[in-house]
């Protein structure tokens, strides 16, 4: 896979009106490029063509449990934060087949995805953290995944800083965010009148070389700084420290589970939306004439009650026993494992849960409240 390599930023600049030339340059390198559009209420990545398809002035308002986008008179093309979808569907596809079996004669041929090379716009700087734990997980853990690695080869990623942030959002207390600080191949800063542009990979660099950037000057350099300083100051919520995190090993029986449990519908819209869930289940379906069978993955939640299910037992048999799990994994139990907290800051489990259960607020609670035999 080649590797887009983290640089300096070395911005040039790209007047509003000269958007298209980006665009145009992606998609004569040979991506086909998606880019956020909205559809059904929310912002989410379809392939784009034209920067007119980009809808300008938008904003987002993103609670607990609540998801709004409002029109401005704005001229801005990225003033929203994040829909509902990151990158994980386009590398972890919900939905696949992996291998297909023939009985006669016996054989088993992996089928890969037959994937074309895809730019992706606007993907903000919680997104690529993500996918990065992702690559951790999928292609750099004991025998990496074809199927995700025949998809994330084919990736071109376009990031973009936030110059605001949700009110859910918190990626500065886990410094992933709100400015892009992982591995791009063409990065953006939208400013009043264009956008500050620089590239990270030599695949960026060959697209930039098809525009004509003007020099980037010091007052714009100083609003991408200023944008990006207020962005971080605007977020409200926050995580405890890693190292604080650890302890909820050690609050497992706190009273507050049982509160979260009362709350807490099983629906698992939070690992559905999260970024770097990774949980999965396979099935082996058999053809009506049982001549050939294929082995088919789809995504799976620790709130499914099946998830835990060993030998006909399920571990965990209640909906406490799965937000703890999820909770206690994703934000401990992977510092183990992977080096890090499994949460990125995006906040989405919070604007798409439909009770509104916020897990900030949550790990907060069963830290610091009550004693720890509660
Ligand atoms: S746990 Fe929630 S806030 Fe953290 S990365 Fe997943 S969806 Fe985003
Ligand atoms: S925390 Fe919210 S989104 Fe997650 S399973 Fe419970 S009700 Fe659904």
């Amino acid at each position: 896979m080649q590797q887009s390599a983290k640089i300096e930023r070395q911005p040039g600049f790209l007047p509003r009106a000269d958007f298209q030339r980006l665009l145009d340059g992606v998609v004569k390198s040979g991506y086909q490029l998606l880019g956020p559009v909205v559809k059904d209420g929310a912002i989410q990545l379809m392939e784009i063509s034209d920067a007119t398809q980009l809808v300008k002035g938008l904003t987002n308002e993103q609670q607990p449990g609540r998801y709004r986008l409002q029109q401005t008179a704005g001229e801005r093309l990225f003033d929203w934060n994040h829909g509902p979808q990151g990158l994980k569907p386009l590398c972890f596809a919900p939905h696949e087949v992996l291998w297909v079996e023939q009985k006669d004669p016996l054989s088993f041929t992996t089928r890969l995805p037959d994937v074309k090379p895809t730019a992706v716009l606007g993907v903000r700087s919680c997104d690529l953290a993500a996918l990065a734990i992702q690559d951790r997980h999928f292609l750099h853990a004991a025998g990496a995944d074809p199927h995700y690695r025949e998809r994330r080869e084919q990736l071109f990623l376009i990031g973009i800083d936030c110059a605001h942030s949700a009110e859910s959002c918190f990626c500065a207390s886990t410094g992933d965010g709100p400015s892009v600080n992982q591995a791009v191949d063409i990065g953006l800063s939208e400013l009043d009148d264009g956008f500050l542009v620089w590239s990270g990979s030599d695949r960026g660099e060959a697209v930039l070389q098809q525009i004509d950037l003007a020099a980037a000057q010091t007052q714009q350099l100083e609003q991408m700084e200023h944008q990006s300083d207020q962005a971080a100051q605007e977020q409200q919520r926050k995580l405890p420290s890693a190292e604080e995190l650890m302890r909820l090993y050690q609050r497992l029986e706190h009273a507050h589970w049982q509160q979260i449990a009362e709350r807490c519908l099983g629906c698992g819209n939070c690992t559905a939306v999260c970024p770097t869930c990774f949980c999965y289940d396979t099935q082996h379906e058999v053809s009506l004439d049982g001549l050939s069978a294929q082995n088919v993955r789809q995504w799976d939640s620790c709130f499914s009650a099946s998830h835990s299910s060993m030998g006909g037992f399920k571990v965990r048999g209640n909906i406490l026993s799965r937000y703890r799990q999820w909770l206690t994994h994703k934000l401990a139990g992977w510092q183990e494992q992977q080096g890090r907290i499994g949460c990125t800051g995006c906040g989405r489990c919070i604007t798409w849960c439909p009770v509104g259960i916020d897990l900030t607020k949550e790990s907060d609670a069963i830290l610091w409240e009550g004693s720890l035999d509660e």
